[in-house]
């Protein structure tokens, strides 16, 4: 009985991905200035691969940047991490120019260390004003693996919204969200669940049974009432076999942090193939 489960699980995933990766959802981001705020170098490819493999495509138009708030520090390695990060977005295409890394005493890389909500805002609303940024990409509250600073970027959004939304060049934000560790290591088998329970397809089927729900995933709105943004309300990015191996690229680069079990989270991660946003702002 398990194995006929199982083979019913491939079976829907591998058609899944054959039918979903890359061709048909086109992203609705185009010609717009991202920042992608993390917490640490290597969250940018373990928990966003499929995202910036997507939105850095030259066809889009976007310009990417990253925010990463602290240098991954905790063991010491800072520099050593802050250089693999500038290798890790050249691997997407994102030059040196536009990664940036703060070190500030008060943004300490560590699972234990706090981080001021209003600090990481007012540094959101910095980076956003300086190069124009028009859509904010984080974590979303529980930070995937539920370290406190990713969590603390989310908190972080939150008050960034919440405080300067009316004097800012940001339209839309979205958040990464998180999944049950039961989904989290089981690549693309997670890929049946994920279309259960992803309003992103909505716009696609109601497209493909004619109910009149195309305009979403071409840029246009779904119900969401902020006059500034045309949004989707949640996003999916499937990684074609490019994506994928371009984000394993990226994870080579991060030489420092290649253990034996993050060498396994690439093999089994659902973040390294699947990502969904989810749109907050
Ligand atoms: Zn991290």
């Amino acid at each position: 009985m398990m194995l006929y489960a199982f083979y019913a699980l491939l079976f829907t995933s591998i058609c899944g991905y054959a039918f979903f990766h890359g061709r048909f959802l086109k992203t609705p981001i185009t010609r717009t200035s991202i920042a992608l705020v993390i917490a640490h170098p290597d969250d940018e490819v373990m928990f966003f691969g499929p995202t910036l493999a997507e939105l850095t495509r030259s066809e889009h138009g976007n310009v990417v940047r990253v925010l990463c708030l602290s240098s991954g520090n905790h063991d010491n390695l800072g520099e050593i991490r802050k250089k693999e990060l500038v290798a890790s977005c050249r691997a997407f295409g994102i030059r040196e120019s536009h990664v940036t890394i703060l070190e500030r005493d008060d943004l300490k890389d560590g699972p234990k260390v706090l981080w001021d909500p209003s600090l990481v805002g007012d540094q959101m609303n910095l980076f956003a004003k300086k190069h124009g940024i028009e859509t904010i990409i984080t974590f979303d509250e529980k930070g995937v693996s539920g370290h406190r600073n990713h969590i603390a970027c989310y908190v972080g959004l939150t008050y960034f919204i919440q405080t300067f939304k009316a004097h800012t060049p940001v339209k839309t934000c979205y958040v990464l969200k998180s999944i049950s560790l039961l989904r989290k290591y089981i690549s693309l088998l997670d890929l049946p669940f994920t279309m259960v329970m992803t309003e992103a397809l909505m716009p696609l089927f109601s497209q493909y049974l004619g109910l009149g729900g195309a305009a979403p995933l071409a840029g246009g709105s779904n119900s969401n009432s902020n006059p500034g943004s045309l949004r989707p309300l949640e996003l999916l990015f499937v990684s074609s076999p490019k994506a994928i191996a371009q984000a394993k690229g990226a994870m080579e680069k991060h030489e420092s942090q290649m253990v034996w079990f993050r060498k396994l989270y690439v093999i089994f991660s659902r973040y390294m193939s699947v990502n969904e946003l989810r749109r907050v702002m």
